[in-house]
């Protein structure tokens, strides 16, 4: 990556706290463009918020949160930002849940349609040619007129997957995409994010895989209690973490 172009995710000084709960201290991220960032740590070190943060789902406390153009920042008395301006903002940085939440009454080209046809009033006709193309793309093209109970875990996570992109977002965010998952249908699911992750997405995946972050991150953040306590390159920190913090928790998965 040249050194001089700005970051796609900026995440500086964040501080989130939930009552006297302090969840996240002083984190800051930075990921190119076509980057790929794996968050990894124990339940309950603030992942999940951290990625949240990162797309407004949870207002931070304090501390700056950039995607491509739009900054926010956050300090004592600061609001958020309009409803349009947040709708915009997070359509343009695609989330994918552990648990789908696909609308279970509408088809799985409907739940892709969905946002292009509300949130960015594109006219139905190329709305679903671009949904079309996105199931095709994640390996569902004969699934457009089905309904969520009827697919698997694995095509339901592949619809969310192309329900986000279809809001052409600059960014998107993994929460543990896998983790609700069979084990056989793992690897569809970690297909589609890697062929994305080959095609120049920008990404930020919160993941227990970490055969995979090693393999398809450029860098990996050990969280821990709120705190960054370790970064660097995937195969670098996974094979030879420094901080012993690290070194306990990627003992787990050997
Ligand atoms: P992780 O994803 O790493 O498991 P989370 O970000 O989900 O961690 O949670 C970090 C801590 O914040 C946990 O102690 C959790 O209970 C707490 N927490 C998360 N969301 C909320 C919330 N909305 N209200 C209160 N506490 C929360
Ligand atoms: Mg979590």
């Amino acid at each position: 990556m040249a050194g001089t172009s700005p970051p796609k995710i900026a995440i500086t000084h964040l501080a989130k706290s939930f009552g006297a709960h302090v969840v996240l201290k002083d984190v800051s991220l930075a990921v190119p463009a076509g980057g790929v960032v794996a968050l990894i740590g124990p339940s309950g070190s603030g992942k999940s918020t951290l990625l949240r943060c990162i797309n407004l789902l949870v207002v931070p406390d304090s501390g700056e949160v950039r995607v491509g153009a739009d900054a926010f920042r956050f300090g004592p008395g600061t609001r958020l930002p309009g409803t349009k301006a947040l709708a915009r903002f997070r359509a343009n940085t695609g989330m994918v849940f552990q648990h789908f939440n696909l609308f279970p009454h509408l088809t799985a080209l409907q739940n892709v349609m969905e946002g292009p046809v509300t949130v960015q009033r594109l006219a139905r006709p190329e709305a679903e040619a671009r949904a079309r193309a996105l199931l095709a793309k994640v390996g569902l093209a004969d699934k457009a007129e089905q309904y969520p109970s009827r697919l698997s875990g694995g095509q339901k996570q592949r619809v969310a997957i192309a329900r986000a992109l279809a809001m052409e977002p600059e960014v998107m965010l993994f929460d543990e995409a896998t983790s609700a998952l069979d084990p056989e249908l793992v690897g569809e699911v970690l297909g589609v994010m890697r062929a994305l992750a080959a095609d120049g997405m920008t990404m930020v995946i919160v993941t227990h895989e970490i055969a995979f972050a090693r393999e398809v991150a450029d860098r990996v953040v050990f969280l821990r209690d709120g705190v960054v306590v370790e970064e660097g390159p995937a195969r670098a920190l996974i094979d030879a973490p420094q901080h012993p913090d690290t070194q306990a928790f990627l003992a787990h998965f050997h």
